[in-house]
């Protein structure tokens, strides 16, 4: 059996580092924000090649208020992409906005420059590209349009920490970057958690004062803010797993060329990052015809893999009120019926990747 995720493999080699990380909060007793969290803020911020880092409890919460620190609100426009998790969606939702879904890059599986600005009304205020499995959207493409429109722009890089464009990290080139730290997330917290990171300090400033009911010293209110604040315990958990980020990023590309090795021969349409860009392989992601047999018959084999994702945000029966309906999105509905998620884990060894593609080629042939 190989899981899709294996996350009892990273615990068990930070076992004791976390149960003492952990019990000197309890100790301390700095359960909300606090010391650790200002610390983890302080790496995140230099991983990101960012200047400010704010940590918050979800991945959800970063991007709604990067959202409003951007002023978006009641009537605006977003544009973003239905390949993605809802969260993104929902986001833009709680700021009374609503999402404009743009069709993706089939190559790159990321938000299409080239359909963007059919999608621009007077109504647009942001762009929220997506960093799909790992891989950083068409970053310079983007910006440019959002400059020449006057947009602003918040990357969505909840599944790419650390991921290149250029030689720039994810979250560092649009306005703000979001990450999360949900535990299957790249860098995962034993709980919930997000960030946002940003270059301008007065941006920065908003998001540190919502996060924390709008305060700018105790009981003085000076913004409408939310409940939005890290755990202690997380920051505390993110700072002993950020001594082993970069390792965990090169295990996984380490895994990903030897998939890309084994499936060579074959034509299935795997992963193609440019040359300029580093993946970080939050999923590694195939495309193939007849994917609900071969999925079924992997998992009867032991192989457990998944799709990301099987079902756009635009065909959801939740959003079915933005009104959006099967044909709208060509590409993005083609890969949610053809992607299949193989296991992808620091842990995972050559020869579970050599296991797992000799069943692969197995189930295709009966296919
Ligand atoms: C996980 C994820 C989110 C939401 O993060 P949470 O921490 O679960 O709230 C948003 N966008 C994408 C693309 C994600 O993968």
């Amino acid at each position: 059996m190989i899981p899709l995720v294996d996350l009892k493999a990273q615990h068990q080699q930070l076992r004791s580092e976390i149960h003492s990380a952990v019990a000197r909060v309890i100790d301390n007793t700095q359960f909300a924000l606090g010391p650790d969290v200002a610390a983890f803020e302080e790496r995140f911020a230099s991983y990101c090649h960012a200047r400010h880092c704010i940590a918050v409890n979800s991945g959800t919460s970063a991007l709604h208020l990067a959202l409003l620190t951007a002023g978006v609100g009641l009537g605006d426009e977003v544009i973003t992409v239905a390949m993605t998790f809802v969260a993104t969606t929902a986001a833009i939702l709680y700021c009374g906005a609503k999402p404009v879904f743009v069709d993706v890059d089939p190559v790159s599986r990321t938000l299409n420059p080239k359909l963007i600005e059919a999608a621009i009304t007077p109504r647009t205020k942001a762009i929220v590209p997506v960093h799909l499995h790992g891989l950083m959207a068409d970053m310079d493409a983007i910006v440019s349009i959002a400059r020449r429109h006057n947009l602003v722009v918040i990357e969505d890089a909840a599944q790419a920490h650390g991921a290149e464009y250029k030689g720039r990290r994810a979250g560092s080139i649009g306005d703000f970057g979001c990450f999360s730290f949900y535990p299957a997330k790249n860098l995962g917290a034993c709980g919930e958690g997000g960030a946002v990171v940003c270059n301008h300090s007065e941006l920065a400033r908003h998001v540190a004062l919502l996060r924390d009911w709008g305060q700018e010293a105790k009981y003085n209110h000076v913004l409408a803010g939310y409940n939005y604040r890290m755990d202690g315990i997380q920051g505390a958990i993110l700072n002993v797993k950020m001594n082993h980020i970069e390792a965990w990023t090169d295990a996984r590309r380490a895994a990903a060329s030897e998939y890309d090795r084994l499936l060579d021969a074959h034509s299935y349409r795997r992963p193609a990052p440019p040359s300029h860009s580093r993946h970080v392989y939050h999923v590694y992601a195939i495309e193939v015809p007849q994917r609900d047999d071969v999925l079924a018959a992997l998992h009867a084999a032991g192989i457990g893999a998944g799709i990301h994702y099987p079902v756009p945000v635009h065909l959801q029966k939740a959003y079915a009120n933005l009104g959006y309906g099967i044909g709208d999105l060509p590409v993005t509905e083609l890969l949610a019926k053809q992607f299949l998620s193989l296991p992808m884990y620091p842990e995972l060894q050559p020869k579970q990747i050599v296991e797992i593609i000799s069943e692969l080629k197995a189930v295709l042939i009966a296919a």
